[in-house]
């Protein structure tokens, strides 16, 4: 523990003194507590000599946790202009040594490797209380990363509960889709704790959850994502259809490729678990790149 939080104003302060009025368009839902915070900045583990990448930290809140919980660098990317001056202070408060990076830009349009440059050998861990409106497409870039093992050691996400469950969703009801394959055909995600939406200021409609993701090797290294991606995206496109009919988006010749993949042709897609996926869409690749193509 490093200790210079007692440095810095209580967040509510710092809120007023810098008029940090929440902005919807932003997905602004701030994060007060710091005990919830530090709460947070737990779940990957110890932080020592971890680069930490954070998309929005706004006032700081969890930025503060970060640090303090010893995390030799954190990087973070923030859209909005008004937070500045309250993370200057932090980064000031956490010392000369430029443990602190705020970044002003839209965290869809950074490459995150060159701003972090990591050291070679150094783990680069992702906390983030993410802006809603682009959790979503943050998530899936930083599922599809490539190559894989990707640069990051693990995710740490603040999302709605939601999305939480369909993150981490198993096969069989309306959560499991497009996102619990994606996510789980070479990770492991886990919903470490929910977070009620009186937990933020102002308070969320919903309630939120954090979910930490770990990469993990993939059920078929040979596959590639592309195919993966296009087989789920066909049998989720049309999730009440029997998977003869979904695929005929992907295939002219669905059942022999259900076939293929030991699987029934009037199955639905939420009844296949992910290593369904991972053969079905195999099998499609192999028939793609085959001399017959398809
Ligand atoms: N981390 C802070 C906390 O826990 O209190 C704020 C979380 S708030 C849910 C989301 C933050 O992301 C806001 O500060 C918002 O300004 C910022 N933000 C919104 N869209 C962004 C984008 N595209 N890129 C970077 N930051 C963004």
């Amino acid at each position: 523990m490093t200790g210079r939080h007692d440095a810095l104003p209580p967040l509510r302060e710092v809120i007023n003194r810098y008029g940090l009025r929440a902005q919807k368009s932003l997905g602004q839902n701030f994060l007060l507590d710091l005990n919830l915070t530090g709460r947070i900045a737990r779940v990957p583990g110890p932080l020592a000599g971890c680069a930490v990448y954070e998309v929005g930290p706004g006032p700081g809140g969890l930025t503060r946790a970060l640090l303090e919980e010893g995390a030799s660098r954190v990087i973070a990317v923030e859209r909005d202009a008004r937070c500045l001056d309250a993370l200057a202070d932090i980064a000031r408060a956490y010392g000369d040594e430029g443990r602190l990076r705020i970044y002003n830009d839209d965290a869809l349009n950074v490459t995150e490797t060159a701003l972090i440059a990591p050291e070679p050998g150094e783990e680069v861990r992702i906390v983030a209380n993410l802006p809603y409106n682009v959790g979503t497409a943050l998530l899936i870039r930083w599922l599809t990363a490539d190559p894989w093992p990707p640069w990051y050691k693990s995710l740490t996400l603040m999302f709605q509960r939601e999305v939480a469950e369909r993150i981490v969703a198993k096969p069989g009801g309306k959560t499991y889709g497009r996102l619990s394959v994606l996510a789980q055909w070479r990770a492991k995600p886990r919903i470490a704790f929910t977070v009620p939406s009186s937990a933020f200021t102002p308070p969320p409609k919903v309630a939120s959850a954090i979910v930490h993701i770990e990469p993990a090797p993939p059920l078929d290294a040979g596959l590639d994502l592309r195919s993966l991606e296009k087989t789920v995206e066909a049998a989720f496109g049309q999730r009440r259809k029997m998977l003869r009919a979904s695929l005929k988006a992907l295939t002219s010749a669905p059942e022999t490729l259900i076939r293929a993949a030991g699987l029934d042709p009037t199955q639905r897609a939420e009844t296949l678990s992910v290593a369904d996926f991972v053969r079905l869409a195999r099998c499609y690749q192999d028939r793609a790149q085959g001399p017959a193509g398809d």
